[in-house]
């Protein structure tokens, strides 16, 4: 809808003025830096940051009720930088020029409510966010959007050339960046490094079609980390890994899309993610927080991590109820089927940290909880979610498994909606179907497939005495006796019965 057919008092709100003044906030120390360049790490104590808008507070003297019909407006809007996550532009990133913002079509993923056989199984409501329908089949291209517009400002506005941006990744990282950073290929190139054999075919075949140079290492992603934090301590890269504070801020959109789903109630959910280096995890809480900071929702959700026994740092922490007790350790991984997540020292703990805190302090000790699952669980999960119209990746099925557990455990009310994120497509992780319908999981993935959930495709084979297209070329004599026989095979495999009717003549 064109700009002059919005209602007059709506007009002045449609397309979102560039301002407010953006720094980077220092978790450990507090120190605030400018955003003039890229910043991972506090120059002053080496603590992980987080972006801040100095003049948040202006945001406001617009009341909740009005942002709520400002997002709900800008849905009709035919403007392409608005169209993706920057439908919330004020709260992710309101100093970036709309012409600055790459849209390559993420956000905005469908929330499907899942059929009563699910949620009867799960023992509570629930619905999957499809954060797998996004242009590189996974979440990530959230977080890419704003790092990727973020570093087109500094292109277009502040004179920055030749850009490298590079990324250690479990898979979908690297996919998105790659992707991003080809759009931009005039100005930028990029790099990936990922663990060697860690990653499924599907996601190394991504990043090599969008032209970036793939590293592999040997190694497990933590490995692959350490040697690109050295590398962006010690040369010109652009990070673009969730340390990179821009990424949590787009990450952010997938708070704000599931209270505009909910028409701003979500008092009543119980959001659910899979934790693995822990940004996505950040991102959800911080979005909620923000919309209830300015009154879009008046009241939280709860927030369920969910982390697999075999990469459970966060898990591990949380177990010690005393807060003054608690420690980090991280934990050595072992295979995971949620290989995306499978991460031993998560860069933003201390990001979850905060905000877990902050969280709880509104919202209650049982705000946010953490559990853990078998990757049995995983596995399991995934295929009866696949099986019941869901498109979900082993994350995906990790995250369901959760909120089920958490339900049995009672640590969330059954009366809530639970919103599992799919983070991924399911056909990035086909591999791990395959194994499991194939009964070929290695010993240590420690996951026995269930004859119920498996699948398998059955070759027919014709008898010598069949004409056989496969063959060559046959007389339409021919070709109807190999359809008659193949359709006779076919009927009694699947038992179907005869029509009563006439036989049609040929
Ligand atoms: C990256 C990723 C995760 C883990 O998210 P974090 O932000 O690293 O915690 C989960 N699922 C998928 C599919 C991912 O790509
Ligand atoms: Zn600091």
């Amino acid at each position: 809808m064109k700009i002059d057919r919005f209602p007059s008092e709506m007009q002045p709100y449609v397309i979102p003025e560039i301002h407010g003044e953006y720094v980077y906030r220092c978790l450990g120390c507090e120190s605030c830096f400018g955003i003039d360049e890229l910043l991972y790490t506090c120059p002053e104590c080496d603590s992980v940051l987080l972006i801040e808008d100095r003049q948040w507070d202006r945001l406001k003297e617009v009341p909740g009720t009005q942002w709520r019909r400002i997002f709900d407006y800008r849905k009709m809007l035919n403007v392409p930088a608005l169209s993706g996550i920057y439908r919330f532009h004020e709260l992710i990133g309101s100093i970036i020029p709309l012409e600055d913002i790459v849209f390559l079509g993420e956000g905005h993923t469908p929330v499907i409510s899942a059929n009563e056989a699910m949620s009867d199984w799960a023992g509570i409501r629930f619905c999957f966010k499809n954060d797998g329908q996004n242009p590189s089949a996974s979440f990530k291209d959230r977080g890419m959007a704003s790092a990727f517009s973020y570093l087109n400002y500094l292109i277009s506005k502040r004179g920055v050339r030749e850009v490298l941006a590079i990324c250690a990744s479990t898979g979908d990282t690297s996919a998105s960046a790659a992707l991003y950073a080809s759009y931009l290929s005039r100005d930028v190139k990029s790099a990936v490094l990922l663990p060697q054999g860690k990653v499924t075919p599907q996601q190394l075949g991504q990043p090599l079609g969008s032209g970036a140079r793939v590293i592999e290492i040997p190694g497990v992603f933590d490995d692959c980390m350490k040697v690109v934090e050295y590398l962006s301590e010690n040369f010109s890269v652009a990070l673009m890994n969730s340390k990179n504070a821009w990424r949590i801020l787009g990450q952010e959109s997938y708070s704000y899309e599931i209270a505009q789903a909910f028409d701003y109630e979500v008092g009543g959910l119980a959001v659910a993610a899979p934790i693995g280096n822990a940004g996505n995890i950040t991102a959800v809480m911080a979005g909620f927080l923000k919309m209830y900071d300015l009154r879009i929702i008046d009241s939280l959700p709860a927030v369920i991590g969910v982390q697999s026994e075999h990469a459970n740092p966060v898990y591990l922490y949380y177990l010690e109820r005393e807060e003054a007790k608690r420690r980090f350790r991280p934990v050595t991984v072992r295979p995971s089927v949620a290989q995306a997540a499978m991460i031993g020292n998560p860069v933003s703990m201390p990001r979850v940290i905060k905000l877990v805190e902050q969280y709880r302090k509104i919202a209650g000790e049982g705000s946010v909880r953490i559990v853990q699952v078998s990757e049995q669980e995983i596995m399991d999960s995934m295929l009866f979610a696949n099986r019941n119209g869901h498109v979900a990746c082993t994350q995906g099925g990790e995250c369901l498994a959760g909120i089920r557990k958490a339900v049995a455990e009672n640590k969330i009310d059954k009366d809530r909606t639970a919103i599992v994120d799919a983070t991924a497509h399911a056909l990035k992780f086909a591999v791990f179907q395959d194994k499991y319908f194939l009964d070929a999981f290695e010993p240590e993935f420690e996951v026995v497939p269930k004859p119920e959930l498996q699948n398998a495709p059955l070759s027919l084979s014709l008898p010598d005495s069949i004409p056989n297209p496969a063959k060559g070329k046959l007389s339409p004599g021919q070709f109807n006796e190999f359809v008659e026989y193949t359709s006779s095979v076919i009927a009694g495999i699947l038992d179907l019965k005869q029509l009563k009717r006439e036989k049609r003549k040929r």
